[in-house]
């Protein structure tokens, strides 16, 4: 009677402790923008539950989590952030999260910082006095910093979950191979660019790509995010330059009204187009599977047709 008991209680707590293992071993992971949301979901695969922290249609710049969030925070594996440029509030958080196994993954680690120098640099010495204050957190808009995201994403899964490390260091190579194809395409088609600057009716998101592939990146804003709007005097310039370039295009950023960009094409009579900088994606973009590889693909056709390109 005892034993039979026994092996019963037995029994019951392996197939309970089974069960378990199997629902509660996906990994957690909150991210904080759409291009380490869409790599940590890619790495992940079937094996985590990745949500990204920014609501869609959210600007991620003058985002700042709620109380909600950080609720989430406590209760996850992974909390991937893009570093201390890109979310300032982050450091808070972290600080004061009191989940013993959470991993707090910097994005940004490895990666080479672009800094207002370097950017001034290539300033022309007029007195439209560009001050990109501080350093340039869209290191997502380089897709070799790209691959060194994917590489420290499956790093803090492997370390969270060994036993699939396997798994999602297969994933990221893959991942990483399409970042190589499209780096190349990008590269391809931007060296036979006929103009050589991508003016953006944005704020100044573009820079890492500029400089990866050699082109100029202008806007009338004056920093790294697009809380500031740029002056009357700093759209006026653009405007001018608009139309002695004989430039026939001015893009614009995703998610915001593109109101400096329709000012600039209506003066300039230059032809509006998306150039989408992927810190996050409408809702719609979301339901239809919106990719960061899809995206930038996307991009490269409007460079390739606003900066004159011969592709075959
Ligand atoms: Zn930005």
């Amino acid at each position: 009677m005892c034993l039979i008991f026994k092996v019963l209680a037995v029994s019951i707590a392996l197939a309970s402790f089974a069960g378990f293992s199997q629902e509660s071993k996906k990994l957690e992971i909150i991210a904080t923008i759409f291009p380490s949301y869409d790599f940590a979901r890619i790495i992940g695969g079937d094996k985590a539950n990745v949500s990204l922290i920014l609501p869609p249609g959210v600007e991620s710049h003058s985002f700042e989590p709620s109380p909600r969030d950080i609720v989430r925070i406590n209760k996850a594996d992974i909390f991937i952030f893009t570093g201390k440029h890109m979310e300032p509030w982050a450091e808070g958080i972290i600080k004061g999260v009191k989940n013993e196994k959470l991993l707090v993954l910097d994005a940004s680690k490895g990666i080479k910082l672009i800094n207002e120098h370097e950017e001034d640099h290539h300033d022309d010495a007029d007195d439209h006095g560009h001050h990109h204050s501080g350093v340039d957190p869209h290191i997502w808009l380089d897709f070799g910093n790209c691959q060194i995201m994917v590489d420290s994403i499956a790093s803090a899964l492997a370390a969270k979950d060994p036993s699939n490390k396997d798994y999602y260091l297969k994933n990221a190579e893959s991942l990483k191979r399409s970042l190589a194809d499209l780096d190349a395409s990008f590269k391809k088609s931007l060296a036979t660019a006929k103009r050589r600057e991508i003016i953006y009716g944005g704020h100044f998101a573009f820079a890492y790509l500029a400089k990866r592939y050699g082109l100029e990146h202008e806007s009338p804003y004056d920093g790294f995010s697009p809380n500031a709007e740029p002056s009357p005097k700093a759209i006026a310039q653009l405007i001018k330059k608009m139309r002695e370039s004989g430039n026939k295009h001015i893009y614009y950023e995703e998610l915001i009204d593109p109101k400096v960009a329709r000012t600039i094409a209506a003066e300039s009579g230059a032809k509006m187009e998306l150039l989408h900088g992927a810190h996050n994606v409408s809702s719609d973009e979301m339901k239809s599977g919106a990719s960061f590889l899809g995206i930038m693909r996307e991009n490269l056709k409007k460079l390739e047709k606003g900066l004159e390109c011969q592709t075959e």
